[in-house]
């Protein structure tokens, strides 16, 4: 019932976007706690596959994978040796030509070669045909071994299509498990949120006129911002647009009920009816400032304790005076123009001799939207 002042616009400016900034912040704090919810450990898709796949066949897939590793090192090394090899016979091959050109060389002009040079000629052949022998065995091996690989390939091609047929329930397994868990994170939201709503609807419909009514809004506005939010990443669109409509066409019948409930009962009427809770609670009208004035003129007390406050007699062979509030300088008490007794400046009419005045037009339009 406090005088809403609004202060200068530059003042208001700063209270709005403090309002935003207040939002924002409420829905970050908000957000962090959902994700933390949403972050929870789901089910496991590793635990479950081992418990859904035959454990044999998984057991022959990795041993079947060793024994192909295994017998890709040896063709390696095989490869290597024979490689080796390659290079050896190709230089007794050249040493062999060598010395049959040599040789023929040496037919020509009619000499005959020494033992030794023939003893050379004959080793380099024993150690050609050697090398020749000893590829073509190596040859055989890396084929047996590729045969092997080819085996194995087919065996592993073989385990992994029964898997891949073994996993297919895992997969609808985890799929159902996943919506579960789901489901359950998105409860777990909506019982951090929904108490939270419920509170800032409260403090909304309790103190939306009070002096804090900014702290009020950006706490509701974050707290329905993130409920609309999860809803939304959690239930299927149809019923979230169902609820949407629904919150939205509340929000309107509210603005609508208040628009036509102004037009209804006049400003003028709520007004007179905080003017006169405020005269009957010896408060100013205006600011709540006490009224101390009579019998009441060193006490203090508020609308709360004035209830439990014994109030004195008061002498009431005091002549009444006219009284203005101190603090907003409204006058509360003045002479009345009829009877010129004193009669309270803001409520219709003289108690002594009812004559009616208007209440002040001004006051009323200070005034306005304290009650909104
Ligand atoms: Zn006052
Ligand atoms: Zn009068």
């Amino acid at each position: 019932m406090a005088k809403k002042n609004k202060g200068p616009w530059s003042h208001r400016l700063l209270i709005g976007i403090l309002t935003v900034v207040m939002t924002i912040l409420c829905i970050w704090l908000l957000g962090f706690v959902v994700d933390d919810i949403g972050n929870l450990p789901g089910p496991d898709y590793e635990t479950i596959r081992s418990q859904l796949l035959d454990p044999a066949l998984v057991e022959e897939q990795e041993s079947v994978a060793d024994e192909i590793a295994k017998v890709e090192r040896k063709i390696k090394s095989q490869s290597s040796r024979q490689q080796l090899l390659r290079d050896s016979t190709s230089n007794s091959q050249k040493t062999m030509n060598q010395l049959l050109e040599f040789q023929r060389l040496s037919l020509q002009k009619n000499v005959t070669p020494s033992t030794e040079e023939q003893e050379a000629m004959a080793e380099s052949q024993r150690s050609f045909l050697a090398n020749q022998k000893q590829y073509q065995a190596l040859n055989q091996t890396i084929g047996q071994l590729k045969d092997k690989l080819g085996q194995l390939e087919n065996k592993k091609r073989s385990l992994e299509s029964k898997i891949r047929k073994q996993e297919e329930p895992v997969r609808k397994r985890m799929q159902t498990l996943y919506a579960q868990h789901a489901f359950k994170t998105a409860v777990m939201k909506l019982a951090f949120l929904l108490p939270l709503l419920f509170v800032a609807v409260w403090l909304f419909l309790k103190y939306r006129g009070g002096i804090y009514a900014q702290l009020i809004y950006a706490f509701g506005i974050a707290v329905a911002w993130k409920v609309s939010w999860v809803m939304h990443q959690h239930f299927p669109s149809p019923y979230f647009h169902y609820i949407l409509v629904i919150a939205a066409l509340a929000v309107v019948i509210r603005v609508l009920v208040y628009l036509l409930r102004m037009i209804a009962f006049p400003k003028i009427d709520w007004l007179l009816r905080q003017y006169r809770e405020a005269y009957e609670f010896f408060l100013c009208p205006i600011c709540t400032y006490p009224i101390r004035r009579g019998p009441l003129a060193y006490r203090f007390w508020n609308r709360r304790s004035i209830k439990k406050m014994l109030i004195p007699a008061g002498d009431t062979s005091a002549e009444e005076t006219p009284y203005t509030c101190p603090v907003c300088t409204t006058q509360l008490y003045e002479n009345c123009a009829s009877c010129s007794k004193i009669r309270p400046s803001l409520l219709p009419a003289c108690p002594q001799c009812g004559q009616v005045s208007q209440p002040d037009t001004d006051a009323a339009g200070s005034n306005a939207g304290a009650e909104t």
